[in-house]
């Protein structure tokens, strides 16, 4: 017996929960995915569209080739097979937002079929297959307005073009979930195929979710929430998801097949239709878009333009520049990130202190900004720079972090910031030796419990004299000469 998540009370028999995704990503492709209208987030409603992307009687749709590519892409890098001959179906459905009353989709014959990811959870490595990639276009956008019970028609989003990612019934957990998603993401982030913006809608999950006393090999029903638009979002609406169907079960309910709403406000799902079937859709070949045919010459081509992935970029972190795991996980964990410490390592001879300031001090002001990666406000190289102005002993340690601020604040060469700023180090021993005497003549004190024998007054001593030097006089210079005058006493 063991306690149910969340809620007081003991179960009966140990459940496992089972998960699979739908994941839509819309295309960074620039234009849509059957006419010429931008896919450009945003604008006045009703200004991307044309009688194409918004379903008029009599036009005619063209496949955008980009859509295609991208598609495979996104296969190629999920180990999936690419269907050398694939088709695209209507799915019929009315929908306000979908004046054409059907989506063109892929049904029976998707673009890429048969992929996986590997996820890592708790050091445990585990295969997620991937059923199915297939190519779509995305609906437009209802707004209720309840004040004057009227609904406004934004059709901007009517046609960009979507990849649907279906998995396997492989996840049993919301970590493995999350993993799995946000490998998934940064796949796609690196091979250019979506900007995943969740915020903008560019990418978002379906979680399927059922449960089953542990051992037993068939399937509980399932639930489906859709359209959930965060990890958090994700991983939250799992994990209540879970303990409401063990509880149903455990109170002898059964639960229903159906769609369900997930309010993150509340953290809590409602129920909103019964579950579709595919054949309420009529699904059938879309007769004014010819069969898709991806020769081995052109997949070749798409092949060859797949850039270096997150995992083996990590890999090669670890092997050539001896990151540990941790810090090679989550600098690969985002592309612009990734991009970054890349550009800021090309150019400097101390890789691993590269990656430590990325983990530290950008990380720190990356939380502390709220801002993103591909923000940072100054250019890779010159925190090469500033590594190498620690390296060749023109700054102290200490003095970086404060040119670090500086240049998160500017922007500046931290040479330009050193120089203007006056924050080199100082070697210049009479310079040193001047200051010496006079925080020695100052702390008579301190010398006097230094010549007792008690030697941390040396400690206090060194501290006064970086205080009247700014932190800039060279510590072993100081160290020496401060030696050398009280032993002069
Ligand atoms: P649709 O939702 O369009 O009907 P499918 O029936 O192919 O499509 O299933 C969609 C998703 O549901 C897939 O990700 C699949 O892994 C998942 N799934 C199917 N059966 C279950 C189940 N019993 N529990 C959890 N997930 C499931
Ligand atoms: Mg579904
Ligand atoms: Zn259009």
């Amino acid at each position: 017996m063991r306690a149910i998540p969340g809620k007081a009370g003991w179960l009966t028999v140990e459940y496992e929960v089972v998960i699979g995704l739908e994941i839509h990503a819309e295309l960074a492709t620039r234009s849509k995915i059957y006419c010429g209208c931008t896919t450009e987030f945003g604008g006045e409603p009703n200004t991307h569209c044309c009688p194409i992307c918004t379903g008029m009687p009599g036009v005619l749709p063209v496949l955008n080739k980009t859509v295609v590519e991208y598609a495979v892409k996104a296969g190629l890098a999920t180990n999936c097979t690419i269907s050398s001959f694939s088709k695209q179906d209507r799915k019929n459905y009315f929908y306000p937002d979908l004046p054409k009353a059907f989506q063109t989709s892929q049904y029976d014959l998707p673009l890429c079929v048969n992929g996986y990811l590997e996820i890592e959870v708790d050091g445990k490595v585990k295969k997620v297959g991937i059923t199915r990639i297939h190519i779509e276009e995305d609906a437009g956008k209802l707004i209720h307005d309840e004040s004057d019970k009227s609904t406004f028609i934004d059709y901007n989003r009517c046609g960009v073009p979507l990849i649907e990612i279906v998995t396997e019934p492989d996840m049993c957990s919301s970590a493995e979930v999350k993993a799995f998603f946000e490998e998934l993401k940064t796949i796609l982030e690196y091979t250019s195929v979506s900007d995943c913006k969740m915020q903008e809608g560019s990418l978002r999950a379906d979680v399927n979710l059922s449960v089953r006393p542990k051992g037993k090999k068939e399937f509980g029903t399932r639930t489906e929430m859709k359209n959930l638009n965060s990890v958090r979002a994700i991983v939250r609406a799992v994990d209540e998801e879970s303990r409401r169907q063990i509880t149903v079960l455990e109170q002898n309910g059964v639960i229903v097949q159906e769609t369900r709403r997930w309010d993150d406000e509340e953290g809590k799902s409602y129920s909103m239709r019964g579950k579709e079937e595919a054949h309420d859709y009529r699904y059938f070949p879309e007769p004014d878009l010819t069969p898709i045919v991806v020769d081995e010459a052109w997949l070749d081509k798409i092949r060859s333009s797949i850039p270096e992935l997150p995992g083996d970029r990590k890999k090669r972190y670890m092997t050539e520049y001896g990151i540990p795991v941790y810090d090679a996980s989550l600098i690969t964990g985002s592309k612009p990130l990734s991009d970054f410490f890349e550009a800021a390592a090309n150019e400097s001879k101390n890789v691993k202190v590269i990656s430590n300031w990325i983990m530290g001090d950008v990380m720190k002001k990356l939380n502390d900004t709220g801002l993103e990666p591909s923000d940072i406000p100054f250019k890779p190289e010159n925190l090469s720079k500033l590594v190498s102005l620690i390296d060749e002993n023109v700054i102290s340690g200490k003095i970086a972090k404060q040119v670090f601020e500086l240049m998160w604040e500017t922007g500046e060469d931290p040479a330009d910031i050193v120089e203007k700023k006056g924050l080199k180090v100082v070697t210049d021993t009479d310079a040193i030796r001047s200051v010496i005497i006079q925080v020695i003549s100052a702390n008579p004190k301190s010398v006097e419990d230094y010549k007792s024998g008690k030697t941390k007054a040396m400690g206090f001593l060194v501290g006064q004299i970086m205080r009247e030097t700014k932190g800039k006089a060279e510590p072993q210079t100081v160290n020496r000469l401060l030696q050398e005058e009280l032993d002069k006493l």
